[in-house]
């Protein structure tokens, strides 16, 4: 039986977002339900393109995501290095051995030239394709040539007719006609290799056995197919998952979702609701389940539950998933997962005591079912621990604008100072008031909300004046009915 070793082979050009992220996922998955390897490989030959510290950006979106690598930057399992870029030697080791085999050759055409040729396929209608030019010519002059110091790249010989079937496990076998293909170029003429080439010297070095990589690279299979057929080795078994797309159906774009990893750990989404949605990204576990912790996937994960249809993503739903998660975690873990979101808000510093610990625990389980994120959770509670800055504009309107609020409030905020600060004791004292100044409950109790969170919506107001206690409520009524009609 093969060892299963699958990679992850981002090419750093920037955050990994969602659809990194999903193809790193399903890799995991994969490796972890068949006991296999799950390998991180940085692709950045192309040094222009990629960003600097790649590798650590990459360990710390798995790491918060709750996956890590086997092997990869930093983590040898003997198949190193896992930076593309170093390992030059090996590219140029095979492209030594497919040119002594005249498998390969060096091409001297001129880019005005290809550019023109490719013009003039265009202008006929046919697929643009290298001709062949320097195909045949003999190895002594391609020799003397190059040691003219003549630029050049070098290409493939590639079959020119026939089709290849690509035996998928997702997409199942599909067909290319071999003579849309042309003799590719392996390397460059500033002497780096190019990712078909690159790619598939180090999957056939690092003994990777199934490539499970993103639909649009199917199309680069059967050249894959191809060159390991040249380099005399046995291709991996190949899994194309699913493009997604964006709710529009068009193509997923930073706008809608192609947001990096970072920024959803910046807007307070719990990472296992992230995972939990990633994964249903093109799988489904079977019949109607829907919230699943990582292990429990990476136990039910199987290529045949991967879909063939792209997948849409959906921002909702995604949000939906995470206040399902934040509700369902206990008052100890909300804040030790909110605690950082206060902390940026300056609402408190680290060396926070216990009571003012107990004090936000408390105000994050009155908010926590009315929230979706973390970074909510926290502008919903930042009214517990500063006083309103502003008050809701139509609230002002409708509920301290009223004639003789101003002295409800003042009433209200004597009886409460001499008041149990319970939600029940707080309930009876305000009812009692009501009752004596002939004057409905609401009448007090919109504008106490208002004065002490200036909002109109929020927590039940018993419970909410009951953590937020009697020095704090009696102060923000005080200075409402300064503001208040008399
Ligand atoms: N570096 C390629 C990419 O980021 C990897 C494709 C592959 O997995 O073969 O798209």
């Amino acid at each position: 039986m093969t060892m299963v070793r699958v990679r992850f082979a981002p090419s750093p050009t920037g955050q990994p977002h969602i659809g990194w992220a999903r193809t790193a996922l399903f890799n995991w998955l994969f490796a972890r339900h068949e006991g296999g390897t799950f390998i991180l490989r940085i692709e950045d030959t192309d040094q222009s393109r990629s960003v600097e510290g790649a590798a650590q950006v990459f360990e710390d979106a798995f790491g918060w995501l709750g996956f890590t690598y086997d092997e990869g930057p930093g983590k040898d399992g003997g198949h190193g290095p896992y930076l593309q870029s170093e390992r030059l030697a090996s590219h140029l080791r095979v492209l030594s051995q497919l040119l002594a085999q005249e498998q390969a050759y060096p091409c001297f055409c001129s880019a005005q030239t290809l550019d023109a040729g490719r013009a003039e396929d265009r202008r006929l209608g046919r697929p643009p394709r290298y001709p062949g030019t320097c195909r045949d010519l003999t190895a002594a002059e391609g020799r003397a040539r190059i040691a003219a110091g003549e630029a050049h790249v070098i290409r493939l010989k590639v079959p020119t007719a026939g089709t290849m079937v690509v035996h998928d496990l997702i997409r199942g076998g599909v067909s290319f006609d071999l003579s849309l293909l042309d003799d590719f170029v392996l390397l460059k003429a500033d002497g780096t290799p190019t990712y078909n080439f690159a790619s598939v010297v180090d999957d056939a070095e690092m003994a990777i056995s199934h490539v499970l990589r993103a639909d649009e690279h199917l199309s680069n299979t059967p050249k894959q197919l191809i060159l390991y057929q040249a380099m005399g080795k046995t291709a991996p078994i190949f899994a194309h998952v699913p493009m997604i797309l964006a709710p529009d159906h068009s193509k997923l774009s930073k706008r809608h979702g192609a947001t990096p990893i970072a920024e959803f750990m910046a807007q307070g989404f719990l990472p296992e609701a992230v995972v939990n949605y990633l994964m249903m990204l093109g799988w489904n576990p079977g019949g109607d389940r829907e919230f699943l912790t990582l292990d429990e996937a990476a136990q039910l994960f199987t290529l045949d539950r991967v879909q063939k249809n792209p997948a849409v993503y959906d921002t909702q739903k995604m949000t939906w998933m995470n206040a399902h998660y934040l509700r369902a975690l206990d008052q100890g873990e909300l804040w030790r997962r909110c605690r950082p979101f206060l902390a940026a808000r300056g609402l408190l510093t680290e060396s926070a005591d216990d009571t003012l610990v107990a004090y936000a625990k408390a105000a994050l389980s009155l908010v926590q079912s009315r929230v979706a994120t973390l970074a909510e959770a926290a502008d919903a509670v930042t009214f517990f621990f500063k006083e309103p800055q502003a008050f809701d504009e139509e609230g002002v309107r409708r509920h301290f604008q009223r004639p003789g609020t101003a002295g409800r409030l003042t009433a209200l905020a004597e009886r409460l100072a001499d008041t149990d600060f319970t939600a029940a004791g707080l309930e009876g004292a305000l009812t009692a008031l009501a009752q004596e100044l002939g004057v409905p409950r609401a009448e007090l109790i919109h504008p106490a909300r208002l004065a002490v969170s200036g909002k109109t919506v929020g927590p039940g107001v018993f419970e909410m004046l009951a953590v937020l206690g009697p020095q704090r409520t009696v102060q923000r009524l005080q200075v409402a009915a300064q503001m208040a009609a008399p």
